[in-house]
């Protein structure tokens, strides 16, 4: 008997109130268009866009301080006991209000829907669902099958799309900068992977670690439209949000990981600020420290790592981010060489020292990040 043991305590003779399902995590509220954009658009002289940007803004300011201040609830439904290799989607649509989830509309057993908004968040939803499972073999975003729900049509000219915590929201866009947010698979991918990352390692979103929540939600993003699509590396676009930009703007997307900085460059919506390395790293208190520009730096890195092992992008340079994401050793407030360092471990973990390692090591050190 070990006699330095704590003595045990007696037992309460009391049942302690078995909370109806685990906690739910925390969640940020993330828009896939970053407050900067909006600012610059909310400056324009032409009402046709800055009023749209400033509703958006008013919104999505008021959501952020709502999310900051309370842990978000009803995400906590039991999960089957058995995870279905099906997708479970309904899409709602909110018929031009601020509501969710609004109207039920589509559920996973009915035929394509008339409304090609509808059919488009149906259809992201599952992408994103495919590459979990099929590739990495996690059912839905939270690993236990959750139901995947989306709402269209949110608000008047909404310019954003987001999860909040529970499902994605789509705006129509205002049509003359944003078109529809359903449009681009990489979106929806982007948010929902906000979800998994929520799940996991719940990177905290300000400075380097929310700029890594960024990256690996414009990663996931990138590696769904890149699977759905069946592209080898030298095929894919690398860009976030393809297709959102109306026909009038100077500009091919939101984001680029391939050029970092070069997606659009626009009288109206200025130029794409992300930086592709350390050099260009901007210290600001806006957009939670710069969430959305800097996360430029870990996405080129990706990017130059999957490219110089060439193939899928989602088959080894993917499987690493998603054991770094998932394995229980990144910190919520991990810096860029921190992730650095773990992609190197888990590369050597499954692949050896051989050219995994290596190239991470090379596209770190291109980006200016050492692997601690
Ligand atoms: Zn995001």
């Amino acid at each position: 008997m070990d006699v330095n043991r704590t003595p045990v305590q007696p037992v309460t003779p009391q049942i302690a109130p078995v909370p109806p399902f685990p906690p739910p995590p925390t969640s940020v509220f993330c828009t896939i268009v970053p407050p900067h954009v909006l600012d610059k658009l909310a400056q324009s002289e032409d009402p046709a866009h800055h009023g749209p940007a400033r509703l958006t803004l008013e919104h999505d300011a008021l959501h952020r301080a709502r999310r900051s201040d309370t842990a978000v609830r009803g995400i906590t439904g039991p999960a089957p006991e058995t995870a279905s290799d099906k997708p479970h989607r309904t899409i709602y649509d909110a018929g031009h209000q601020q509501v969710v989830p609004g109207t039920k509309v589509h559920s996973e057993s009915d035929p394509p829907a008339k409304d090609a908004s509808v059919n488009r968040a149906q259809a992201g939803l599952g992408a994103t669902f495919e590459l979990y499972l099929k590739v990495y073999g996690r059912h839905s975003i939270d690993g236990k099958g959750l139901p995947l729900d989306a709402t269209v049509h949110y608000g008047e000219k909404y310019d954003n799309a987001f999860w909040d915590g529970r499902r994605m929201v789509f705006g129509d866009g205002d049509n003359t900068i944003f078109l529809d947010f359903t449009i681009p698979v990489d979106v929806i991918g982007h948010e929902l992977t906000h979800g998994v990352t929520q799940y996991t390692a719940n990177l905290e979103y300000s400075g380097q670690s929310g700029a890594l929540n960024e990256s690996v939600s414009d990663v996931f993003g990138s590696l769904i439209k890149q699977y759905a699509l069946g592209q080898s590396v030298g095929q894919a676009d690398w860009l976030i949000g393809e297709g959102l930009l109306a026909p009038q703007v100077t500009g091919k997307a939101l984001r680029s990981m391939k050029a970092p900085g070069t997606a659009y460059d626009d009288k109206t919506l200025g130029k794409d600020p992300q930086p592709a390395t350390m050099k260009g790293y901007v210290e600001t208190a806006s957009d939670n420290g710069g969430v959305h520009v800097n996360s430029g730096i870990p996405n080129h890195a990706f990017y130059l790592a999957a490219t110089a092992l060439g193939g899928h992008a989602w088959e080894r340079a993917g499987q690493i981010w998603y054991d770094v994401l998932t394995g229980g050793h990144l910190a919520k407030n991990a810096q860029f060489a921190d992730f650095a360092a773990l992609t190197v471990t888990a590369a050597r973990a499954r692949y050896g020292t051989g050219e995994e390692a290596e190239a991470l090591l090379k596209a770190w050190s291109t980006v200016g990040v050492t692997a601690k």
